[in-house]
């Protein structure tokens, strides 16, 4: 028996972030002192009546097999969460259960992309995108947006990569990492393109619920989208249940069909406790979202004003998701670093702050820092910072 791996898995790495954490684990595991700002996971703890819904779960012994699309109630409180936070209008055959937001952005590139198929991401981006759309044998195109327009997306840099073979675009906001928000008019003009070019948008909206400038908006909302636009949410970010792996897609019936078709072969079903906890967590008070998040609207404030006094440091304030993404091309200009992975590695040794270099997400000259950690190691995380940045002017 040869020891080759499939050509498949040639195509993929191990995901950066989740690598980043490993590592600044591990550190913390041999007693180094390490202030991990590596990886984007809520501090906060589940909320107590959504920990006691799993509980009860667990004493009614609803631990079997489910349907492999979720419970049906499960399904309905989704796309009535969705309509009430976004003004949508899905049906439960329109709607699966996944284990994790990351499950469903899978399950919708294997059900959709064919071999060859262009698939238009734009950067920056969460790592998983690209090697979903390589395992498929799609073709990642990248489209770069501009730091200092706070990389916003413009419609007309998506229509310029457009072509026979583009098969989905797929949006990520607020975006991680850089925070940005989708401008509704650029949405309604992607729709558009959409529609009119015979392509699928994949949206991403993972951080739907953490945004600080405006309302939560869904590209989904959009007039026309029903046909083009597929969601792919998640429970993780908003209700702090990363290890519960629920997410949840949401697009036409035929498409949903296709993803619970694979899911019955790889999953079976999401865990049957975990989906009586997503029960509670979208049924119940919603007051515990809005905590958090305020909690992480003083966190950026702060960090981006401390960030903005250090040398070297540009930085724009998100107005979504959970992150800072600061540039530091300054100080790879004189060649000391040749890259912003080499910094963020130099600033793990040396200081023992873990962030994730913007390399990983296809805009190198940047760092990632979450701010979902507490407060306190997040003022030490900067004190750090600081230290480091006044070692190298010297
Ligand atoms: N989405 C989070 C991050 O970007 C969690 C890790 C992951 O799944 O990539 O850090």
């Amino acid at each position: 028996m040869t020891a080759e791996l499939s050509e498949r898995i040639g195509r993929i790495r191990f995901s950066s972030t989740m690598e980043t954490a490993a590592r600044a684990d591990e550190l913390r595991r041999r007693g180094v002192d390490v202030v991990d700002l590596s990886v984007g996971e809520p501090d906060f703890p589940t909320p107590e009546h959504v920990k006691e819904a799993a509980i009860r779960a667990i004493r009614a012994d609803f631990t079997r097999y489910t349907p492999a699309a979720g419970i049906p109630e499960l399904r309905e409180a989704v796309c009535a969460r969705h309509a009430a936070d976004f003004g949508t209008r899905y049906e439960v055959p329109e709607c699966v259960i996944t284990a994790g937001g990351k499950h469903a952005v899978f399950n919708f590139i294997q059900t959709l992309v064919n071999p060859g198929d262009e698939v238009i991401i734009p950067a920056p981006y969460w790592v998983t995108y690209r090697d979903a759309v390589l395992l498929a044998g799609g073709r990642p195109i990248v489209v770069p947006t501009e730091p200092a327009e706070g990389f916003t997306l413009r419609a007309e840099e998506v229509r310029k990569r457009v072509s026979d073979a583009t098969r989905m675009l797929i949006l990520n906001f607020p975006n991680n990492p850089s925070g940005a928000l989708l401008d509704s008019g650029e949405a309604a003009r992607l729709v558009e393109l959409a529609v009119g070019c015979g392509f699928w948008i994949l949206s991403d909206e993972c951080y739907a619920n953490l945004v600080y400038e405006g309302e939560p908006f869904s590209v989904a909302s959009v007039p026309g989208a029903a046909s083009v636009v597929l969601v792919a949410g998640s429970l993780s970010k908003t209700y702090a249940m990363t290890g519960w792996r629920i997410g949840y897609g949401l697009g036409p019936r035929h498409v949903i069909e296709g993803c619970i078709r694979l899911q019955s072969h790889s999953t079976s079903n999401p865990n049957s406790v975990a989906q009586k906890a997503a029960l509670e967590a979208l049924r119940g008070p919603q007051d515990c979202v809005a905590a958090m998040r305020e909690e992480y609207r003083w966190r950026r404030d702060r960090v981006i004003a401390r960030l903005r006094r250090m040398p070297g440091v540009t930085v724009h304030s998100p107005g979504g998701a959970f992150y800072a993404f600061p540039g530091i091309g300054a100080w790879l200009e004189d060649g000391r670093f040749p890259s912003s992975a080499a910094f963020a590695e130099r600033l793990l040794e040396e200081v023992r702050v873990a962030c994730v270099p913007g390399e990983a997400f296809g805009a190198p000259g940047h760092l990632r820092f979450s701010l979902a950690a507490s407060r306190q190691a997040l003022e030490e995380g900067l004190d750090r910072i600081e230290a480091f940045l006044a070692r190298l002017a010297r």
